[in-house]
This record gives C-alpha cells, structure tokens and sequence, in this order.
C-alpha cells in the first residue's frame, strides 16, 4: 500500500487540479473513556481519514525534514503540518498554488494542516509590528517587509490548499498581563475576521484559544472562540517558557470549555509524556518539531527516556536504540552504529534517527488510542511514566539554546 500510495497523484495520471474535493473537514468522536477526558475520534478530511488522537510531524518547509513521504506512510502518519511563514516566504505562496497545491508540490497525498504563521511572526520579536488590522514584519531571509493581515492569511492558506487551516492570532508573552489583555481582544477580532474570509469549502478552518498563563483571560477566550462555531479548536501559546504544571492547569481549564463535538488541537506540544497528559486532558491533535530536531542532535526516544547517541557508553553497544521497536531503524542497526553515524555527521544519521523518533510518538499514539477503546488508557498512562524519564527543565532548556545557536534564522 505504501509504495503505491507514495507516488503523488499526477504520477498516476489524474487529473492536473487533485486538490479540489469538495469534502468538508468533519470530526467524528466515538468514544470517551470513563474516569477521564480521553477520547478517541475521526477526522474525515478530503485526503483521507485521520484517527484521533494523533501526532503531526512538522514539514516546516514542505518536508518534514530527513524523511521522504513515502517512509512518512510507511510509518503510517496520516496529517502532517506546514508551516505558512516559511512556505510564504518561500518558495511563495502563489507558485505553490501553480503547482497545484502543497499536497501536489511536496507529493503528500494524505491529510496537510497548515498553522497561520502567527507564531513565527510574533516569536521574531525584533522584527515586527502589530495593530488592530494585522502584523507587520520582515523576512529572516532578506529583511524585506510583508503584512499579515487576518484575511490574507486566510487567503495564503487557500492557496496551499490544506485541509486545515488556522486563524491569525497573536502570541503574546504568556506571563505579562495587561499585553495578554490587549492581544486577547486582537486575537477575537482577528478570529472574526478570519471566519469571514474564508471560502474554501474542502478546507476546516479552526480557531485558537490564547490568554497565557491567566486562567480568567483563558475562560474568556474559550467562550469567545465558542461562540464563533469553528469546526475545531487549537489551544495556542503554550510550551513556550511556562512549567509543565503551568501547562497542564490550563489545559484542565480550556478542554472542557470547548465544545465536546469539535477536534481540539494542542500546538507546539509533543513530547511523550506530554501527549499522554495531553489526551488525558481531551486534546485530540499536536504537533511538534521535538522527534524531528532531537533526532538530527542524535537524541533518540527510548521506554526509559530520551538516549544521547554522542555518549561514549553506546560506542559499542550491539543493541537496537529500542528493543522490539518495529521500525526500520530498530529493525537493522544498533546504537554503536547509529552513534558512529551521529559522530561522523553522516547524513543517514540523521534520517535514520528520524525514522525511529517519529515511529515512537506515532506508535505511542497508536497505542493510546487502542488503550481509550479498551477502557484502559490511564493504566497505560500510569505504566509509560512510571517507566519513562522525562528530560529535565534544565536538559530541555540547554536543548532549545543548543538549537538556537545553530539555526539563528529559523524562527
Ligand atoms: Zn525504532
């Protein structure tokens, strides 16, 4: 199935335009464990069904990067992400829609979701402006100066043709009040703005909760957001310096304000015990670059934790990262080689680590849904993080720094 399913759809001779189902984007919950807000859904999308709740690995710019689609079906993901900021900068918006859409140019035929380029137009603090219309910036490639405003977003979004797609809103820090007040108030107009623009009948268009760390700006903007009738929710502006305790209260806040019958995506979150704190919470969708990123620093997932493959003690280690691990990489090469690869900067490192780092958030995934229709989700939960050590504040903090010092022009 995947072999042929990797090939993208004008391989096959369709027709020239593929990306014009006329499907709507429709979730469907099927069951909530009792004792918690676990649930399990679909997402009928017109690329194909998405069980929930699922992880997204993140094509930032129209790959997701080391891998190719066809291993992404291999590893059976069904909705990736990509990232508008970057894709509209380049290679542009409009050639991707010349080229018939970002599922067509990446040659991705299961489900996209696109983000609204918000987060990366406000994370580059330095160099944008923001008023009640929209958010001026300029380019981290050449300095030039753009404009989002809630309905070109939209229209950049249409453009690229996801099957979900995200309003404009405004991340702001998430401790400092009185600005949370004012970017609240922005985020509501521009999450209006947004719904009247667009037009695309095969694309969902889903609102986000902002509101920081405060639990009353946080009730307002759920309620608010509620009362538009999107067709799902993202809860934005967390996983951004605040503790996990911070972020789990205000997940127990917003989850059971947004309405049952609708998706709720959990953005910029993905790391294991995030996502089992996550579902347990009633999120249904995340995304992340954690699996993606920790893999190209050689850091691998592991049932006890994350593994440092730079680390001496694997120099000659025989075994796979993990054992019984299905994936390719598992199934063929152990730690001494992976961190031969790692210390020598091979480029098959990189895409090999990727592979197994992707497989386990798909296969935790995997695991928790069957868990939720089994009654036995909490079990698993308690089980996995009992065993699993989380990496530390510290260790998590050095790996952001790490990362930044590398790619100080990748927002
Ligand atoms: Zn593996």
């Amino acid at each position: 199935m995947a072999a042929r399913a990797a090939r993208p759809a004008h391989a096959r001779g369709a027709a020239i335009i593929t990306d014009q189902c006329k499907a709507p984007v429709v979730y469907d919950l099927l069951h909530t464990e009792p004792g918690s807000a676990a649930r399990v859904g679909i997402l009928h999308t017109p690329h194909g069904d998405v069980p929930t709740p699922v992880f997204c690995p993140v094509g930032t710019q129209a790959t997701v990067k080391a891998l190719a689609p066809r291993e992404l079906l291999e590893l059976d993901a069904h909705l990736i992400l990509g990232n508008t900021y970057h894709l509209y900068l380049r290679p542009g918006a409009d050639l991707i829609a010349r080229q018939g859409g970002l599922h067509r140019f990446m040659g991705w035929e299961r489900a996209l979701l696109t983000d609204s380029g918000g987060f990366q137009v406000f994370s580059l603090q330095a160099l944008r402006v923001v008023d009640d219309d929209g958010v001026t910036f300029r380019s981290h490639l050449d300095g030039s100066e753009h404009r989002f405003t809630p309905e070109r977003v939209v229209e950049i979004q249409e453009q690229l043709g996801s099957d979900i797609a995200m309003v404009l809103d405004e991340c702001a820090n998430p401790r400092d009040y009185a600005y949370n007040v004012a970017a609240l108030r922005r985020t509501h107009l521009w999450a209006e703005r947004c719904l009247r623009a667009h037009t695309r009948p095969d694309q969902a268009l889903y609102g986000i909760v902002q509101g920081g760390v405060f639990e009353d700006l946080r009730t307002e903007s759920a309620q608010a957001l509620a009362q538009l009738d999107f067709p799902g929710y993202a809860i934005g502006g967390l996983s951004v310096g605040e503790s996990k305790a911070e972020m789990y209260r205000i997940l127990d806040l917003v989850a059971p304000l947004l309405p049952a019958a609708r998706p709720r995506y959990l953005m910029g979150v993905g790391s294991p015990e995030d996502l089992l704190e996550g579902v347990a919470r009633g999120i249904d969708i995340f995304d992340c670059v954690l699996p993606t990123r920790l893999a190209r620093n050689g850091a691998v997932f592991a049932p006890d934790g994350r593994l440092n493959l730079r680390n001496a003690a694997y120099a000659e280690d025989p075994r796979p990262i993990q054992g019984g691990c299905a994936c390719y990489t598992c199934q063929n090469f152990s730690r001494a080689y992976l961190r031969h690869l790692v210390m020598a900067r091979e480029i098959l490192g990189l895409h090999l680590n990727t592979i197994h780092n992707v497989h386990f958030l798909l296969q935790l995934m995997r695991d928790i849904r069957q868990a939720v229709l089994e009654g036995r989700f909490l079990a698993l939960k308690e089980t996995f993080l009992g065993r699993y050590r989380v990496a530390d504040a510290g260790a998590r903090e050095g790996n952001r720094q790490a990362w930044r010092q590398r790619n100080r022009h990748q927002p």
